[in-house]
């Protein structure tokens, strides 16, 4: 009994019991744990050998603990390891792993025996901090000392390294005989320096010799496909893929991203059913990414389906089927689904908040924003730049110009993409001194180098104001003084500036100039300055063209049978409009859209539905009563029908926006200013009556067209009539 109770006193658990308690421990990958086993057995007064002392390092590296690393290294030393060429090289890796290269040099440099393992450790730690000079010339001192380099040693630098050092080290490898095609990760990191490259046929000769290949191998070169645009041969390559390995997640990442860069529906769809089989449906990255793709190819059903079978939804997953909605052009779905969205735990990032704002902007529904503006407020998101602009964006495209010049004030730092915010917020409204002005104090006082979307903005203001030499002056200093080659917009706002200035065999001579392919673009406005200029032969000329290069435009066949009927031709003009239906387009009904006291109202041409019918069509005929007082004379040329004289001066007086402005007049108190958005391009006949109403009524009304902004007030209009 005594014999035993002492036994039990004095026996203490042995190193080798406690060694493998660690490495259990660091096999479980438990590294809080290790630490903790290592100081217990300190406490019992066991002390660590050649064993131990590697697996604490190893847990002090992967909790990225140099305290716990600096206090083993003094155990080391006074246990007398300092010779222990095992020990010293897992301090050398310890240091490198939690950034200390310095000490980690220091260690190596005092090691009085060194192996191969010890040099690519030491190489490794330059490596990772990308000094691959340093590295190379260890590589150099490690070959003339007579060590053989492993393929570890050239597996440290390929990750980090350009190409041309890439290069010099894949045939130093291939010298030692290590790029043999057995070293299969040594012959992954060749591949993926070349697919960093753009080298992909590189990559691929070396993929073909491989005898054996792992699924990052097939990843690599899938990726590298993908990276270059050719989807076809990564889908043909993970087909064969398939037959022999199982892929991954990142396989089908890289497939997904490349199947919505190419905006392919056909192929994309096929990659939908293999992640399902591999059942990596559900994973929140790949959902993410199907909904992007679906989105990119236009084919939001899908994307809702995935979005809606999701299991958790993350904010990115949320913003991702928003921003399909606004991209695509359905405002209306996107703020539908950001309200679900706030319903949910789920907190909106400055990511959703800025493609919301960007939904309220394309429908033109400064409430919904202003909302918006709130919750940025409320989570502290009017700090971030990102956020401001793009709220100062919607306010603009919303009308609320004063409120967007406010915010841009209040700006502490302004980027480019802000100055071009509000260069753009001038220009579509015609202000363009305004814009002019603040393109110049963004150069002069704050030194910031304009771009080409600058340039578009600042082209755009002086065709809407009619700045005609302006203009041309920006048009050229642009290429002259910042070397922008002029894209399509900036050519664009060329023919437009010289369609209003009447040089129409200038604007013709520019678009002759251009790549066919882009010329419709250009084509359009020139035809709106024909009719403009009442050109009929021209229009002709550029209608022709258009119906070429872009028979499905309805808009076209519109204004060139404007440009018919305000010539007379009648039959012409009908002609064309037959054209749409012979050609199935359906000409898009205007409407007009105005918001009163947070709520929406919706009109169209002769609309009688809306519930204030009676007060609504008094009012205009009190309205057109006083303009004929006014002297006003209704210009029947716009309604393309051939219709009666006076059966066409009926159907204008009812255009969605007189509707919606008579309702704006009723519901609002006087001097109230009234914002209208109107789908379609505003005919010469409301806009003359507009500008006369607002000289009326003493009303500032803001009117946003499928062209630009008008400000009517005191009877005259911000675009001078021209738009
Ligand atoms: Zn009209
Ligand atoms: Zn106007």
């Amino acid at each position: 009994m005594q014999k035993t109770h002492s036994l039990l006193l004095n026996s203490k658990r042995p190193l080798y019991l406690w060694n493998l308690k660690v490495l259990n421990s660091i096999n479980d990958g438990l590294f809080s744990d290790t630490l903790y086993l290592y100081s217990s057995m300190l406490r019992s007064g066991v002390h660590g050998n050649h064993f131990t002392f590697p697996m604490v390092l190893k847990a002090c590296s992967n909790i990225n603990s140099v305290l716990h690393g600096t206090m083993i290294h003094s155990h080391v030393h006074q246990l007398g390891f300092q010779q222990h060429v095992f020990v010293q090289t897992a301090l050398l890796n310890m240091y490198s792993k939690c950034d200390e290269l310095e000490s980690s040099r220091k260690v190596f440099d005092k090691m009085p025996v060194r192996t191969v393992v010890s040099w690519n450790s030491i190489i490794s730690a330059y490596c990772r901090c990308s000094l691959v000079d340093e590295a190379t010339f260890l590589l150099h001192e490690m070959r003339v000392l007579g060590f053989k380099p492993s393929s570890t040693t050239f597996l440290s630098f390929l990750p980090t390294c350009v190409l041309q050092q890439g290069l010099s080290i894949k045939c130093c490898a291939y010298k030692f005989g290590l790029l043999n095609i057995r070293e299969i990760p040594l012959a992954n990191a060749v591949m993926k320096m070349y697919v960093k490259y753009g080298q992909v046929h590189e990559a691929r000769s070396i993929f073909d010799l491989m005898h054996e290949k792992s699924v990052i191998s097939w990843t690599t070169v899938i990726d590298g496909y993908v990276g270059i645009g050719n989807v076809t041969e990564a889908f043909s390559l993970f087909n064969q893929m398939r037959t022999s390995i199982r892929p991954d997640f990142i396989v089908f990442m890289s497939l997904i991203s490349g199947c919505a860069q190419e905006g392919n529906l056909l192929v994309a769809s096929t990659i939908h059913s293999p992640i399902v089989k591999c059942g990596f449906d559900n994973e929140d990255p790949i959902d993410n990414l199907l909904v992007r793709m679906y989105a990119n190819c236009e084919d939001l059903v899908s994307a809702r389906r995935v979005f809606d079978m999701a299991h958790e939804k993350s904010v990115f997953l949320w913003t991702s089927m928003i921003r399909g909605y606004t991209h695509l052009g359905y405002p209306l779905e996107a703020l539908e689904l950001f309200k679900t969205l706030l319903g949910t735990a789920i907190k909106p990032d400055e990511a959703t908040v800025t493609t919301v704002l960007s939904a309220c902007a394309d429908l033109g529904s400064l409430n919904v924003g202003e909302e918006i503006e709130g919750y940025i407020l409320a989570n502290g998101l009017h700090s971030n730049l990102q956020v401001q602009t793009s709220f100062m964006r919607m306010l603009c495209k919303c009308g609320n110009l004063e409120k967007a010049k406010a915010v841009f004030e209040r700006l502490s730092t302004k980027d480019l993409a802000a100055w071009s915010s509000m260069i753009n917020g001038y220009a579509i409204h015609g202000m363009g001194e305004e814009a002019l002005s603040l393109f110049h104090k963004m150069q002069k006082t704050e030194m910031i180098k304009p771009d080409a979307a600058i340039y578009t903005s600042i082209l755009l203001a002086c065709s809407h104001s009619g700045l005609i030499e302006d203009g041309l002056k920006f048009f050229q200093s642009m290429q002259m003084d910042f070397g922008i080659e002029p894209s399509i917009e900036h050519y664009t706002c060329l023919v437009d500036l010289l369609g209003r200035a009447g040089k129409l065999e200038l604007a013709l001579k520019t678009i002759k100039e251009l790549p066919v392919k882009v010329q419709a673009k250009a084509w359009a406005p020139f035809l709106s300055a024909c009719r403009k200029h009442s050109k009929l032969e021209l229009g002709e000329f550029a209608a022709r063209k258009l119906f070429d290069l872009n028979p499905g435009s309805v808009g076209n066949y519109v204004v060139m049978a404007n440009l018919y009927a305000h010539a007379g031709k009648w039959k012409e003009a009908a002609v064309t409009r037959r054209l749409l239906d012979d050609r199935g387009l359906v000409k898009e009904s205007g409407w007009s859209y105005i918001e009163i006291n947070g709520s929406v109202h919706v009109f169209v041409a002769g609309d009688r539905s809306h519930y204030q019918l009676g007060d609504i069509y008094n009012k205009l005929e009190e309205l057109n009563a006083k303009l004929l007082e006014a002297g006003y004379i209704p210009e029947a040329d716009n309604v393309v029908h051939d219709l009666e004289k006076e059966e066409k001066e009926e159907s204008l007086k009812v255009h969605s926006e007189r509707l919606a402005i008579a309702f704006g007049l009723i519901s609002t108190e006087a001097g109230t200013t009234l914002r209208i958005i109107k789908n379609l391009r505003t005919c010469d006949d409301c806009h003359s009556a507009l500008k006369c109403i607002s000289k009326i009524t003493g009303r500032h009304l803001i009117v946003r067209d499928g062209q630009r902004f008008h400000h009517f007030e005191s009877g005259s209009c911000s675009c001078k009539d021209f738009w």
